[in-house]
Formats: structure tokens, C-alpha cells, sequence
């Protein structure tokens, strides 16, 4: 039997170069390698700090969809599905609630940090307080062996481990294999102010952005402090431009770009308008398969409707197992 790999991202909006390096790419990869894939649209996860959004969840679905599709997944490999598509989600995140203790959940890293983040008007709900129980049921759904993350969530996955224990222990039956970590090397991405790429940053180029914009972006981007004047040297190894130049720019270029900066023979303007091009190349294919597949969103919606009834028959079978272990043959 093939071991399953499971991975969601929130529809919170278009995507960036973070999201793209930081995990479709490896999606996409995966789907060379054997397994069997479940990649959704966590739109439930989005309403725990995202309610005031909800309006725009269907269209911000469907824009990541295209994202996706246009960089290469493909749901003859993936099964594609919607979150709240596939009901059983919420079914088994209830019955995994009740066995989840408050303190646990108190617990979680993140908890704390995306408070002091996003501010309490966001976070005082009990869904944001519960999340973690439903990233575990949408893990545990698909008996997922693996889930693939950068070493920064590797915490997360140890909730959902401990929960998988402790249902096993409470019904005394092993129900639920532990998920385990299928770790990525991500690469590190800046954005244009200097901080981590993000969307609340507004700090991102948008894999929807025009190249235009590419190209306006990058000419701010926040570069080594050292070359206040062109003739200041600098450490390319410091700078976020460059940290983009080594994704997108070719071995030899770089090398030579990181010796030109340090001499200080290159200015940053043509450093980033060398990156701006680079990036835009890249892109292109997919930007133009983007533009295309959003002008036929039925197509798009169609493709996470018919992942979701395919998602559905794996998780009415793991929920059927879900109750009889709870309830035995005595359940309704
Ligand atoms: S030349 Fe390029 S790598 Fe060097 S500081 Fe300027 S932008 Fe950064």
C-alpha cells in the first residue's frame, strides 16, 4: 500500500514567492515520487482568524487553485479537494475535540505569537484556540504518513502526533498511524522590506503580479545597508536581492554578482534589474497559464469539486472507522 501525503494552504489571498519556494514547488515534486496526494484548500482554517474575509474565500480558492494548477499540480497525479467540501473534516475535528485537553492547545507555539501577531479582535474565538485539532483531523483523515514542512513546523506536527496517541489510547484501538515529517529544505526568502515574505508584511511579489510590478518591486528592495554610494562594497551573502538572485539567476551569474558587489563594480539598480528579469522569465509560463485558467474559473472549480467527492470516499471510510471504535456496534 502507498503512503499518503497530505498538505493545505489557506486561501488568504494570491500567492508569493514564499509560498511558491516554500512549499508548491515541493508539492509538485512529490508527485514524482510514490505516494498518494492530497493537497486542499484549507478554507476552515482561514475563517479562525480570517472571518471578516469570508466574502472573498470563494474567489481566494479559486485564485489559489489556478496558482497551483498553472505551476504544475495536476489532479490526475493529486487529489485537489476544498476543506469544506469534504464534511467529515468537521465531523472528525468535533469528536477529536472531546477528547482534547484545553491545555494542550494553550500550549502551542503559535498559539501565543499569532496572538501578539494578529491582535485579539482576530484571535479570541474558540476556533483559533481549537485549530490544531483540525489540521490534526484533516491529517488524520487520510492516514497520512507524512506531512511535508520546513523545520519551523515540526511542532505543529508533534500536536497532532500526541493526539493521534491519545485517541488510540482512549478507544484502545490504533486507529490512526502518528504522521511524520516529510522535512524540506526551503529556501530562504526576504521580502522587499528586509523581513520574512509575507502577505501581512505586504512585503511580497505576488506570483499574479504583472512584470511590470515585478520590476517595481524589486528596483525598492531593500538591499545590503553597507553600498550606501555605488562605490561602498558589499556582502552579497547579506542581502535579501540576493538571496533572490540564487534562486533565480544562474550558478555562474551569481558568482560573479557576489564578487562585483563586494568590489563594488556593480551598482544595485542593475543587480535587481538583472533579478527583475530573471524572476519575470521564470515566471512567465505560468503567469500566462494563470491569466488563462482564470478566465475559465468553471474549469478550475470543477477540477476542486471532483478532488473533494474524491476525497470524500476516503474520509466517510476513515470516520466509519472513527465511530466504531467510539461507539462500537451500538452507534446509530
Ligand atoms: S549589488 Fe546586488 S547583491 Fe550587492 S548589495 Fe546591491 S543588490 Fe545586494
Amino acid at each position: 500500500m502507498k503512503h499518503s501525503v497530505l498538505s493545505g494552504m489557506r486561501p488568504t489571498g494570491r500567492l508569493h514567492l514564499g509560498n511558491l519556494y516554500g512549499a508548491l514547488l515541493n508539492w509538485i515534486k512529490l508527485q514524482e515520487e510514490d505516494y498518494e496526494r492530497f493537497y486542499f484548500v484549507a478554507d476552515w482554517h482561514a475563517l479562525t482568524t480570517g472571518f471578516a474575509d469570508s466574502k472573498k474565500m470563494h474567489q481566494n480558492s479559486i485564485e489559489m487553485a489556478a496558482d497551483w494548477l498553472a505551476f504544475g499540480l495536476e489532479p490526475e497525479k493529486s487529489t485537489i479537494f476544498v476543506q469544506s467540501l469534504v464534511k467529515e473534516h468537521a465531523e472528525l475535528f468535533l469528536l477529536l475535540a472531546m477528547i482534547t485537553p484545553i491545555g494542550w492547545l494553550e500550549r502551542v507555539p503559535s498559539y501565543k505569537d499569532q496572538m501578539a501577531q494578529l491582535g485579539k479582535s482576530k484571535t479570541s474565538n474558540y476556533g483559533f484556540l481549537g485549530y490544531p485539532v483540525l489540521m490534526s483531523a484533516d491529517i488524520i483523515m487520510y492516514k497520512a504518513a507524512f506531512v511535508p514542512v520546513g523545520m519551523d513546523q515540526v511542532a505543529h506536527l508533534e500536536f497532532t502526533r500526541e493526539l493521534v496517541r491519545h485517541f488510540n489510547t482512549t478507544v484502545g484501538k490504533s486507529v490512526f498511524i502518528e504522521p511524520k515529517p516529510l522535512l524540506t529544505e526551503v529556501p530562504k526568502i526576504l521580502g522587499l522590506d528586509g523581513r520574512k515574505m509575507s502577505k501581512s508584511y505586504n512585503n511580497a511579489i505576488y506570483l499574479s503580479d504583472t512584470e511590470q510590478d515585478t520590476e517595481s518591486k524589486i528596483k525598492v528592495m531593500f538591499s545590503d545597508p553597507r553600498r550606501k554610494r555605488k562605490t561602498d562594497p558589499g556582502v552579497a551573502e547579506e542581502c535579501g536581492v540576493f538571496m533572490l538572485h540564487k534562486i533565480f539567476t544562474d550558478e555562474n551569474k551569481c558568482s560573479e554578482i557576489k564578487e562585483s558587489c563586494s568590489n563594488a563594480s556593480i551598482g544595485c539598480v542593475e543587480c535587481k534589474k538583472i533579478l527583475a528579469k530573471n524572476i519575470n522569465n521564470t515566471l512567465r509560463p505560468a503567469r500566462e497559464k494563470r491569466a488563462y485558467l482564470l478566465q475559465k474559473t468553471e474549469y478550475v472549480e470543477n477540477i476542486l469539486i471532483e478532488g473533494s467527492k474524491k476525497a470524500s470516499i476516503v474520509a466517510k471510510n476513515t470516520l466509519n472507522e472513527v465511530k466504531d471504535a467510539i461507539f462500537s456496534n451500538s452507534r446509530f
